[in-house]
């Protein structure tokens, strides 16, 4: 099918890009990458009359690391995150994550922040930003705010932004060296959104889990916090048989959908295999 008619905007500064949403912001869309936006459009799951393209828009790209925290641009592309020189942690969870988005042609166009915009509770970057607790900068013609993760994933596609808000960037903690970090997820074929995925970080300062912060996908509407699996790690000796019993009390606290991808209790199991593939342990031994 081909998407229903609509008017298209090409802005070349982001004041203008704000002006023109607040134009008709109900019955418009901002187009970044365009990896989410145009499928819907074309199968008319999304019918805007309006799309607001952003991608003339200057500054909205980059990764720039800070003395606490790493800045992202909205538009940076996911092949930018894969590629990044930035180190430590942070640098190899983002490059790991990375890698997993869809395929190389959708990694080329599409963007951190369309991802994060689109709120797709499996999606890779939703999951690292509600992970770290990541801040998202929003703008629109009434101001700036900033928005925690903790309230901006709101429900499956549904987020905090209001309709004539443009996400402009999302900040992420520095992570020290002390930090172990990583993501592992299982899909039925490469580059296909996971079932399950989880991801974790972890602060190890004396061989004892300092902080323990785990997040999973494909389990609720939104990235699931694991308290469960962060209790059990938090103050634990750091080993594999930890991280095996955070794993299990991961699953045991979610209550995952059924789909015809999987029911509940394979997304458990996944949950189980998956989180100590994260952080490096499986087969590990305790
Ligand atoms: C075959 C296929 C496989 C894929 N596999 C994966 C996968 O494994 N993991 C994964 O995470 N993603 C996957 N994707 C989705 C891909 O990552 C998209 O790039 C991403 O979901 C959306 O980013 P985008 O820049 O393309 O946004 P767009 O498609 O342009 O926009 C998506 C939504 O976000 C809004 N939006 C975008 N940017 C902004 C902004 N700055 N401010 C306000 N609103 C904004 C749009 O209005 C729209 O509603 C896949 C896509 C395809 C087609």
């Amino acid at each position: 099918m081909k998407p229903s008619a609509f008017d298209y905007v090409r802005p070349l500064s982001l004041d203008e890009a704000m002006e023109q949403l607040a134009i008709d912001p109900f019955e418009s869309k901002v187009l970044s990458g365009g990896q989410s936006l145009i499928p819907m459009m074309n199968f008319r799951l999304a019918r805007p009359e309006r799309l607001i393209d952003i991608n003339r828009v200057p500054g909205l790209e980059g990764i720039v690391p800070g003395q606490d925290r790493v800045t992202i641009g909205a538009r940076t592309r996911h092949l930018a995150v894969q590629n990044t020189g930035l180190q430590g942690p942070l640098g190899s969870l983002l490059r790991t994550a990375a890698a997993q988005v869809g395929h190389l042609p959708i990694r080329t166009r599409g963007t951190f922040g369309g991802s994060i915009a689109h709120c797709d509770a499996a999606s890779e970057w939703c999951l690292v930003a509600r992970l770290l607790d990541a801040e998202m900068t929003v703008r629109s013609t009434r101001g700036e705010r900033t928005i925690p993760a903790a309230d901006f994933f709101q429900a499956i596609f549904t987020t905090a932004m209001e309709p004539d808000e443009i996400l402009t960037s999302i900040s992420l903690p520095a992570l020290d060296d002390h930090h172990v970090t990583g993501i592992a997820e299982f899909a039925r074929r490469a580059g296909d959104f996971a079932i399950v995925a989880a991801t974790a970080a972890v602060k190890i300062e004396d061989g004892v889990v300092t902080r323990a912060r785990v997040c999973l996908g494909g389990v609720s509407e939104v990235p699931w916090r694991s308290q469960a699996a962060e209790s059990a790690l938090l103050g634990s000796a750091w080993s594999a048989g930890a991280v095996a019993e955070a794993a299990a009390a991961a699953a045991d606290e979610v209550d995952p959908p059924s789909d015809s991808h999987g029911d509940a209790d394979y997304r458990r199991d996944l949950v189980r295999a998956l989180l100590p593939r994260a952080l490096n342990t499986a087969g590990a031994g305790s």
